[in-house]
């Protein structure tokens, strides 16, 4: 239980306003002469059972007994939490504030740096590192190149890194979370690459996050990477990133390349929009952070390498993308980087002939398949049904289905009836759990607590959303923690500064919502928002209407703004984003 719960469940709702205001019964409830306006017939009133507030009066407003004390004592909820932390007799735990945290990653971010200069020192001047340099200028690497990605060489050594970083004031336990020495069982420590080429890997502020480093024998792996660490992650890592964000932005285009050498190439022949996906296969974190640049990803993978699974499963980012992502092919065993050395123009041409991502998988599977075979053919639609049912445009659905019905030789209606034979994805469907014993009520609040962190994690994870939501009044959100979150993102640009402006109190709560996945959210982002939107202020008013007609007060307007709601919300695929939310 949050320290937030934990409050509120101490805390009556009743004693503490009571403490402000002279309270009446009123049936299961309580009224008083609200103590924000001065009126001589009491509108406020109190719920105990749901331990909220409402003044129907003037103020028209209402909430949790957080919004009470920061309304009444004019404080902010972090200043709120701890006054009402106090009279509860909950204490709060310490918590790195961000600034604590941010300094903290900076340890390793130093660390980090500090050890690819020393690499990089290494390879250009040390006689130990001659194989390293015969490798780089095998690969037609340049000297400026060798700079500008700051290549290195880690000496073949145990403790050589370790002894100058240490000396350099960097301590043992910082080298090992950082990932640059490896600790063993009897909790010894020594270098953790050692006799590589070293290639840093920089975030897109050009911070050292970690490492690739390249055995410079026939050794297998061929790479090795820095271990997960604060500042490591490999599947929401970019390589290149730092260099090319800028050129994909002006170009309006990613190109998706799968090795160091690749990009490094690419970007010393003028192609400067390059970046690699650490692997073969292209997360969903790598879509999240390039569609902030630009929504033209193309995947250059050589033939061979490029899994049609992991192909299969970059299909579903175009909805992320809510864009096409299409293929470069390249020819047979060539890897990006010896195209791109051998002609330039030729590299021009392939990139301006990608193909869409889905066509190249209809080509991949029909080429192995006998299209004259029953057998085959049966295969064929086995495969790419279920791709092309997870395309959310109804224009590029039909434009394939009937693709697929050409490839196969079959009339439109069958395929059309076999895709509606397969079942949406898991993440359109409502999430039911039928036969669990979930008190009503629990019920009603665990589903608006979700659909709630839907909505934000819909809004933090896609900045582009933050258009015209002004009409959804904070107090929709009944969850406290939710709330708070969505006053910090109607004021704050990104999320970093929305982090830094909640309650540390909060922040693994926004850390949850940042990395909530949000099954087949691709699919229409901007509607989903919206629907989500109108339901939560629909059961706001519904709760409201249920209010009012215990308090025997009619207040007309509020099935008149339902209906209103319910009319917005059919009202699909109407014109704009901007205009629909506003209306
Ligand atoms: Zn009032």
């Amino acid at each position: 239980m949050s320290a937030i719960d934990e409050v509120k469940q101490k805390l009556d709702i009743a004693e503490v306003i009571g403490q402000y205001t002279t309270l009446k019964k009123a049936g299961r409830n309580l009224t008083a002469l609200c103590p924000f306006h001065s009126e001589k017939h009491p509108s406020f009133f109190v719920y105990p059972e749901q331990q909220s507030w409402h003044c129907f009066g003037a103020c028209n407003t209402g909430g949790d007994v957080f919004a009470f004390i920061m309304k009444k004592e004019g404080l902010d909820f972090g200043e709120a939490l701890r006054l009402l932390a106090n009279k509860a007799g909950v204490v709060l735990p310490e918590r790195p504030g961000l600034a604590e945290r941010k300094e903290e990653k900076e340890e390793f971010f130093k660390a980090n740096d500090a050890a690819a200069l020393y690499y990089h020192n290494l390879l250009l001047n040390s006689p130990a590192a001659a194989r390293a340099k015969g490798y780089v200028e095998k690969r037609g690497i340049n000297t400026k190149t060798t700079g500008d990605f700051q290549l290195g060489y880690s000496l073949d050594s145990f403790d050589a890194l370790k002894n100058y970083l240490k000396e350099k004031g960097h301590s043992e336990e910082t080298l090992i979370t950082a990932g640059l020495l490896y600790q063993d069982e009897q909790g010894r420590s020594s270098d953790r690459f050692r006799g590589k080429l070293m290639i840093p890997i920089r975030d897109i502020k050009g911070r050292v996050t970690g490492f690739g480093a390249r055995v410079l024998d026939d050794a297998e792996p061929k790479y090795k990477n820095s271990p997960q660490s604060p500042t490591f992650d490999k599947s929401g890592t970019l390589y290149g990133i730092d260099r090319a964000a800028a050129a994909i932005r002006k170009l309006d285009q990613a190109i998706i390349m799968e090795g160091y050498m690749d990009v490094i190439m690419a970007h010393q022949c003028g192609v400067n929009n390059a970046i690699a996906s650490m692997g073969t296969a292209i997360t969903e974190t790598q879509v999240n952070i390039l569609k902030k640049l630009s929504r033209n990803l193309i995947l250059s993978l050589d033939a061979d390498a490029a899994g049609e699974e992991a192909m299969l499963r970059t299909v579903g980012y175009e909805n992320v993308l809510n864009a096409e992502m299409r293929v470069i092919l390249l020819p047979e065993g060539r890897d990006p980087d010896e195209v791109i050395r051998e002609d330039i123009n030729r590299w021009q041409g392939l990139v301006e002939k990608a193909k869409p991502l889905i066509d190249f998988l209809f080509e991949k599977t029909t080429a192995k398949l006998d299209m004259s075979t029953a057998r085959d053919k049966s295969g064929a639609v086995d495969r790419l049904l279920p791709v092309i049912a997870e395309i959310n445009d109804p224009i590029r659905q039909a434009h394939y289905l009937q693709k697929l019905a050409g490839v196969v030789q079959v009339d439109m209606n069958t395929i059309k009836a076999s895709l509606s034979r397969i079942k949406p994805p898991p993440g359109r469907r409502p999430a039911r759990r039928e036969g669990q014993a979930v008190p009503v009520k629990a019920r009603r609040i665990m589903a608006t607590g979700s659909r709630e962190e839907y909505l934000l994690a819909l809004l933090l994870q896609n900045p582009e959303l933050k258009l015209g939501l002004e009409d959804i009044s904070a107090e929709c959100f009944e969850n406290t923690e939710n709330r708070e979150i969505y006053n910090a993102w109607k004021e704050s640009g990104d999320v970093v500064s929305l982090k830094e402006r909640v309650d540390p109190a909060i922040r693994e709560h926004v850390e949850a919502i940042v990395n909530k996945s949000l099954p087949g959210a691709g699919n229409n982002i901007e509607q989903r928002c919206i629907d989500c939107a109108c339901e939560l202020k629909k059961t706001y008013l519904k709760n409201l209407a249920a209010r009012i007609a215990e308090t025997g007060e009619v207040r007309t307007e509020i099935p008149e703004q339902l209906k209103e709601l319910e009319a917005r919300k059919s009202q699909k695929r109407n014109p704009s984003y901007k205009e629909r939310i506003r209306r």
